[in-house]
């Protein structure tokens, strides 16, 4: 750990800015010290110059356990590519499979300057995904996927609500708080339709009780909505209300298709939408109206959701399209620059109840940090441009030079310091490899 890290001489960009800051940003230890105004040196001196200093971006909707997958299941609807796909392929990975996952999918967000994600696992083998985040230094909250209804369809990771909440409690033994609080583990019942609604109170009731994020699927497909309204009796959010869910803790992903009533719930009780334009537009799910929800006063985040429905994790792609794909619909003005910065930053923070600590260049939060060059031919001329909106619709994920987690560099002139990215892409080809033999699939 670096006593002093000093960034001297950038554009500095906060969500809670009018303005950009010409100047430096001392972190002590793992805190945010001085914004501006700076010492001449420190322990580690890195040079700003040309370079925007940004919050680490926050994607607060991801899947460690899939980034495997990535390339082997496009240009499908959700629900042929959850049976086809994604439920066997989850279904045979196993300890070694879903760390190498995890390892590749946390190198591309650090490299790519996203330092805090919410990921949602597969059923099992999710201490792999604790580890890989331990080891190469992301801020991570984890959750298995709890799928205890044993529906049709699902069938193949059902499981038992007893061992799946015996396993939601070794998870929370071991890694809730690890790392020095870097780590933790967040509640994760798969759809409001995947979990039973006793497994659904006891996490309730644990959200509470332990002040635990509750991540979950909400009415990602509008065929998939009403199949969930005409068996269930009610709709995902209806559903969420009735099982005491909807409360600030829940970040719900995708929200694309909520009806008029299940919007008056989540105005009201102020749960978390995680909008992921990539994934809605490739799995041809829709266009969450998040400008209504913004309007409403409803906090949004962002989320690249999973690799094989994206293709990538890149929190400058999600920015870029939550700023450009409502336009068509509701007007120029719709989700501005800023505000899809805001969402890739607090939006996030808040999300996973971090706003205190992190999503902005304050003094006193924690200093993820993330430099970025604007050198780039695709990014000039800067000396008119509005950085905002250079960040949002020209730069992209390539030009993150330096990031720091708490302080640290986890990647230092596009180089990840914790992890041989080489070692991590050969591992992963291994792994897939042995998975489509255990799939099955190997020909
Ligand atoms: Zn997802």
């Amino acid at each position: 750990m670096n006593d002093t890290v000093l960034i001297q001489n950038a554009t500095i960009l906060s969500p809670e800015r009018d303005a950009p800051l010409e100047g430096s940003v001392l972190v002590e230890g793992t805190t945010i010290a001085a914004v501006g105004d700076g010492p001449a040196s420190a322990d580690v001196v890195i040079d700003g110059r040309g370079c925007l200093v940004v919050p680490g971006f926050v994607q607060a909707h991801v899947h460690f356990c899939q980034t495997l997958f990535r390339g082997v299941a496009d240009d499908l609807d959700v629900m042929d590519w959850l049976r086809e796909w994604i439920w066997p392929l989850e279904q045979a990975h196993d300890h070694a499979s879903v760390g190498a996952s995890a390892a590749l999918s946390i190198a591309e967000l650090l490299l790519g300057g996203t330092t805090t994600t919410l990921s949602m696992e597969t059923v099992h083998h999710t201490d792999a995904s604790f580890e890989a985040a331990e080891r190469l230094g992301i801020r991570a909250f984890i959750g298995k996927a709890i799928m205890d209804r044993n529906e049709p369809g699902i069938e193949m990771l059902g499981e038992d609500t007893d061992a799946a909440w015996a396993d939601v409690e070794a998870l929370l033994e071991r890694w809730h708080g690890a790392a020095d609080d870097r780590l933790r583990v967040a509640l994760s019942p798969r759809a409001p339709i995947g979990a039973t609604d006793e497994m659904w109170r006891r996490c309730v009731a644990a959200a509470q009780d332990r002040d635990l994020v509750l991540h979950t699927h909400v009415n990602e497909n509008r065929d998939q909505a009403r199949l969930v309204a005409a068996g269930r009796g009610t709709r995902d959010v209806e559903a969420l209300h009735e099982l005491g869910a909807l409360t600030p803790r829940l970040v719900m992903a995708h929200s694309v298709w909520l009806d008029p009533n299940e919007r008056d719930l989540v105005r009201r009780h102020r749960p978390t939408v995680c909008h992921c334009p990539s994934a809605n537009m490739k799995l041809a799910s829709g266009r969450a109206p998040v400008d209504e929800y913004l309007a409403d006063g409803v906090n949004v985040a962002l989320g690249a959701d999973g690799a094989p429905c994206n293709n990538r994790l890149d929190a400058f792609t999600e920015m870029r399209l939550a700023a450009i794909i409502h336009k068509p619909v509701a007007g120029p003005r719709a989700v501005p620059a800023r505000v899809a910065f805001d969402m890739a930053t607090m939006g996030g923070a808040r999300a996973v109840g971090l706003a205190d600590r992190i999503g902005s260049i304050e003094v006193g939060k924690r200093a993820d940090l993330v430099v970025i060059e604007r050198g780039g031919a695709h990014v000039a001329p800067i000396g008119r441009s509005d950085p905002f909106s250079q960040l949002v619709y020209a730069h992209t994920a390539a030009d993150v030079r330096d990031v720091l987690v708490e302080g640290r560099a986890v990647v230092r002139d596009r180089t990840l310091t914790t992890g041989s990215v080489p070692a991590i892409t050969a591992e992963a080809e291994r792994q897939i490899d042995r998975l489509f033999v255990r799939l099955g699939r190997a020909t």
